[in-house]
Parts: C-alpha cells; sequence; structure tokens
C-alpha cells in the first residue's frame, strides 16, 4: 500500500531502528516505547491487522512468532516479555498495517488497560 507508514519503513524509504529482517518479516524499534525494550514485528506485505488473517495469509504470522521468540533471547527478556496486537479502532491500533508489539525489561500489570 503506497500510503502506508510501515509498507515504506518495511521498503526502506522511510528509515528504521531495525532489529531483525528477512525476506517476508521486519522487526524495528519503536519511535515511542511504552518499556526499555520495544520492537514492532511486521509482516513486510500489506495485511491491515489481526482481523485480517486468513489460512491462505497465516504462515507469516507463525514465522513472526519464531522471530519474536528469538528475539526475546537476544534482547536478555529472561524475565519475561508481553506482546500485543492492536486490532482496529477500538483496541487503539493507530497504524492500519499488522504489527505485533514486543515489549521488555519491566514488568507489565493484567489485565491491561
Ligand atoms: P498501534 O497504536 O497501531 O498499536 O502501534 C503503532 C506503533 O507504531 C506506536 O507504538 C507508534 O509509536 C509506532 N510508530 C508510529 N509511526 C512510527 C514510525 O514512523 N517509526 C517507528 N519506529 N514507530 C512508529
Ligand atoms: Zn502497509
Amino acid at each position: 500500500m503506497s500510503d502506508c507508514i510501515f509498507c515504506k519503513i518495511a521498503a526502506g524509504e522511510i528509515p528504521s531502528k531495525k532489529a531483525y529482517e528477512d525476506e517476508t518479516v521486519m522487526a524495528f524499534y519503536d519511535l515511542e516505547p511504552q518499556a526499555p525494550v520495544h520492537v514492532l514485528v511486521i509482516p513486510k506485505a500489506h495485511m491491515q491487522s489481526a482481523a485480517s488473517v486468513t489460512p491462505e495469509n497465516s504462515a507469516v504470522v507463525a514465522h513472526i512468532f519464531e522471530v519474536i521468540a528469538r528475539l526475546a533471547q537476544e534482547l536478555g527478556l529472561k524475565e519475561g516479555f508481553r506482546v500485543v496486537t492492536n486490532s482496529g479502532v477500538s483496541a487503539g491500533q493507530s497504524v492500519p498495517h499488522l504489527h505485533f508489539h514486543l515489549l521488555g525489561g519491566r514488568d507489565f500489570t493484567w489485565p491491561p488497560g
């Protein structure tokens, strides 16, 4: 999608601080970190949100979780971490390109706000 900021980050048209990249997935540090470690993990191909996952495109989501496990280890999140995806306006999704927040380095409360 030509006007999508995360598509532009995936294409290298908008700079980002990269944490991981391969053919289908990219991870980069959030501009406004909500924890000592706050990385966003995205499919390079545009998908709007978790509501857009289908049997045809779900393989990349499984791959994203492999990347998350690897990043959590590499980034030293031994005590635990949180993975969040906001889907849609009431959940607070502000960028309409599927992304998973990997948050760590502090304690988190439950339930979330
Ligand atoms: P959402 O609110 O959709 O769940 O998460 C979007 C996230 O993207 C926010 O945490 C926001 O700080 C981050 N973000 C928005 N624009 C950019 C950007 O251009 N670069 C980076 N690195 N993060 C961004
Ligand atoms: Zn996009």
